[in-house]
């Protein structure tokens, strides 16, 4: 079942995720060469919590800290650490934020200082990608449409879009019904109606898709080492079209 979010639950929703584009809003301003992961994550905590919500990630399924902060070839979920940020590092940072019973959930990643031509095209293509699937998230479209246009546009380009991680409906449960695949046929999955709320969230290489889970259970990795970018935004769909709710954010003037 997916669920059907009526207009004040969505507003619930867009309150904690306003908070996560915040968070990822703060963290852009923060990256600096040097920096370590555990004291961006701190900061990143302390600004969820100043705005009376919670890190929706913090001790879900035991993860330790509230940001999973993934750099280079870290696809998703990297642990907070003493690891310091270099510059020519890509820097994922995927935050969820919890308040009035809603989550709201989203990712950015931001290059560290100077970063290589190639790496610069895996992020504009990534950032794209994710565009062209929120366009997809429209009354009466099939969901496999959103993966069908994140594959294309990222594939076009010469990239590989994981498969064994997908984006995923959210409420008041972070990962709700339907999963949310990069990949995929237009013609596939459940009819998208108003109301219905979803985390889109492309994972995109630079090399071939297959991950592989370091010991830690949860550091996502690419299996050929290649750079990897997540973007992500919690989007509603209305009437009126997609709705992005994770704004302002990183990408947005202002
Ligand atoms: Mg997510």
């Amino acid at each position: 079942m997916i669920a059907i979010r009526c207009s004040d639950e969505i507003e619930k929703i867009a309150e904690s995720a306003r908070i996560v584009g915040g968070a990822l809003r703060l963290a852009q301003g923060l990256l600096a060469e040097g920096l370590t992961t555990r004291d961006l994550d701190a900061e990143i905590e302390k600004y969820i919590r100043s705005r009376d919500a919670t890190p929706s990630f913090k001790g879900y399924g035991g993860f330790p800290a509230s940001a999973c902060i993934s750099i280079n070839e870290v696809v998703v979920h990297g642990i907070p650490s003493d690891r310091k940020l270099q510059q020519g590092d890509v820097v994922g940072v995927d935050v969820g934020a919890y308040k009035n019973g809603y989550h709201g959930d989203g990712a950015w990643t931001f290059p560290v200082g100077e970063v290589s031509a190639e790496t610069e095209r895996l992020l504009t293509v990534a950032q794209k990608a994710l565009i062209r699937g929120i366009e997809k998230a429209r009354v009466g479209a099939r969901l496999g449409e959103i993966g069908h246009a994140v594959q294309s546009h990222a594939e076009s380009h010469g990239f590989s879009v994981v498969r064994a991680l997908v984006g995923h409906g959210i409420g008041t449960q972070l990962h709700e019904e339907p999963q949310v695949p990069n990949f995929g046929q237009p013609n596939e999955g459940p009819i998208l109606a108003a109301g219905m709320v979803m985390a889109i969230e492309p994972m995109i290489n630079i090399g071939g898709p297959d991950v592989r889970t370091e010991k830690d259970g949860w550091t996502v990795v690419t299996r050929d080492r290649s750079l990897s970018a997540h973007f992500e935004h919690t989007v509603a769909v209305t009437e009126n079209g997609p709705r992005v709710l994770t704004c302002p954010g990183p990408g947005d003037p202002g």
